[in-house]
């Protein structure tokens, strides 16, 4: 998919058919001329003649014979499709321009892709393919997909995605773990490499992508596919053992779930329950706001799953890089610091009591506990609770009946929270640790931007010295903690996090057999040992190496990166 959403498959036209779609280009042709003509007039008009060369510029491209040469050729020679050809025949330009290193041929490589989607948009017409409506199985490769639009990805068909942009820990990527399908997020510009019909790999494990392999490379992945289905196999042996470490110290796996959907997922991989159900998903994939009983119908879905397993509900966490479909992007300069999550909640107070009465009605079914999402302050924690008070005593007053010991935890994602936060365990019954918040707001860079995507580590020893601090924190009021964030679902942390303290963890469903396997094969003080290590250690790199290292050395044959 272009940055429009145009979708171009490899089609080829029958032979006696040449001619009409021959006919088709060429109106497609015409019709790109007009308009471009109709443009250039304007322009000359309103600014004169030297801005108007500017379309002048196009038309003769467009009208290039050698370019429509090409194209025709593609369609007569080859039965290409004209879209095809024509998106071929362009990109190839788009890339020879890129690749002169002139700041100007790289400004006519813009233009051709301005030309190219024109022709794509006359030639498709209506006919443009919806990603929305696919009927056969493919990968997406697109320029950026923003969390709701994967969220909307139909499993049935969509194999794995690839994104120019976007960040490590960006919803985008954690959506791609939700739908279990392999994703690489970030890669930077490749677009003009690829064209539909094109055979390529995406290697989500490693986050690279391959394009044109060649038959070598395609074999070696064919058998790492069978290899880790052997290995996925072998570790389906797991699901009934409990997380232990090998010297007897019992840890709770729980799972990360963006859907409803998602609880078979944790319960197929023998997980003690949700540690994290992301409900704003609610919002990102409807075009209408959700009604109480829309979230209520979700809940007791996953509740009643679970069957009196933990459910740990957490409220909205809106805002940032989670847009509601067909709502415009935030127009804040800085929308990770500006109006998101809990601050969105207690600002609109009808949407955080819908979404609050429903919990609380679906906390009768089973062991529901509630967490609040960026609580930076006390205050707003207390004005949290306050709300909450609020619904429960409306309920009691209208005999509606709900769990009165509901559990209220927080996640601890802002350093000025574990900085304080002795002040706010002591009206907490648990926290939870989201690591991907903290990491992207102790290092000051953008978990969603590819540009900082190289500075942003979990693995920083700042991060691990406020976890560390937070189960400080914890400890003392024995609070319990648990880590949420992606750095729990990498099995290169679970050492460290043992080692740290933490007996709960959770993760995406689909990394619950890995890292309880961990667990299994290690001892606490050999985690602590590792993890005093870790955090003498001066710098992410550093870190992580060191803790790659330890892993292999307890699971010689494991792959995490
Ligand atoms: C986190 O920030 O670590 C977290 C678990 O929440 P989210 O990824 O949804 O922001
Ligand atoms: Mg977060």
């Amino acid at each position: 998919m272009d940055n429009e959403g145009f979708r171009i498959p490899r089609r080829f036209v029958a032979r006696d058919a040449v001619d009409e779609e021959l006919d088709r280009l060429e109106r497609a042709l015409r019709a790109s001329t007009d308009e471009i003509a109709r443009n250039r007039d304007a322009v000359n008009r309103e600014l004169g003649p030297q801005y108007g060369a500017i379309f002048e510029a196009h038309l003769q491209m467009l009208n290039d014979p050698r370019l429509r040469g090409e194209i025709e050729e593609f369609i007569r020679g080859r039965n290409y499709s004209p879209e095809y050809a024509v998106s071929r025949t362009l990109r190839r330009y788009t890339k020879v321009f890129q690749s002169l290193e002139n700041a100007q041929f790289a400004e006519r490589a813009h233009d051709i892709v301005d030309i190219e989607k024109r022709l794509l948009r006359n030639l498709l017409g209506r006919r443009r393919e919806e990603i929305s409506r696919l009927t056969s199985p493919v990968l997406v490769l697109a320029h950026n997909l923003t969390p709701s639009e994967t969220a909307n990805l139909d499993r049935a068909f969509v194999q794995g995605f690839v994104t120019e942009i976007g960040g490590p820990g960006s919803h985008t990527a954690i959506v791609a773990g939700a739908l279990e399908i392999p994703a690489v997020v970030g890669l930077g510009p490749f677009l003009t490499d690829v064209s539909g019909g094109d055979v390529v790999i995406i290697d989500g494990n490693r986050g690279e992508v391959v394009l044109h392999p060649d038959d070598e490379t395609l074999a070696a992945y064919r058998q790492e596919i069978t290899q880790g289905r052997t290995l996925a196999v072998r570790l389906e042996g797991l699901r009934d053992l409990p997380a232990e470490t090998a010297d007897g110290t019992r840890l709770e796996l729980f799972g990360n779930i963006e859907f409803p959907h998602e609880v078979q997922h944790c319960l197929d991989r023998g997980s003690n329950g949700v540690g994290l159900y992301r409900t704003e998903f609610l919002y990102l994939s409807s075009e209408v706001e959700p009604t109480e009983d829309v979230h209520y119908d979700a809940y007791c879905d996953v509740i009643r799953t679970m069957s009196n397993r933990p459910v740990v509900i957490r409220t909205l966490d809106l805002g940032a890089d989670k847009i509601a479909q067909g709502r415009a992007a935030s127009t804040e300069r800085n929308p990770c610091l500006g109006l998101r999550s809990i601050r969105i909640s207690l600002r609109n107070l009808p949407l955080f009591r819908t979404q609050l009465r429903a919990i609380v009605r679906a906390s009768v079914l089973g062991d529901v506990r509630i967490m609040f999402p960026l609580i930076t302050t006390v205050l707003e924690l207390r004005q949290a609770k306050m709300v909450l008070s609020d619904v429960i005593e409306d309920l009691e007053e209208n005999n509606i009946p709900f769990r009165r010991d509901l559990k209220i935890g927080m996640m601890v994602e802002v350093p000025a929270a574990v900085i304080m936060l002795d002040q706010f365990v002591q009206e907490l019954d648990f926290i939870s640790i989201g690591t991907n918040d903290l990491t992207q707001y102790t290092l000051a860079v953008d978990r969603d931007n590819k540009d900082v995507a190289d500075l942003y580590h979990s693995s920083d020893p700042a991060v691990l010295k406020l976890i560390q601090m937070a189960v400080a924190s914890a400890r003392r009021r024995d609070v319990p903690v648990n880590v949420c964030g992606q750095m729990s679902s990498n099995p290169v942390y679970t050492m460290l996090l043992i080692g740290m303290g933490l007996r709960q963890l959770s993760v995406t469903p689909s990394a619950i057999p890995e890292v309880k396997r961990v667990c299994r094969s290690v001892t606490v003080p050999h985690c602590e040992a590792v993890a005093a290590r870790a955090l003498a250690l001066e710098n992410a790199r550093d870190v992580k190496n060191y803790l790659k290292e330890e892993l292999k050395k307890v699971i010689p044959e494991t792959t995490a990166v």
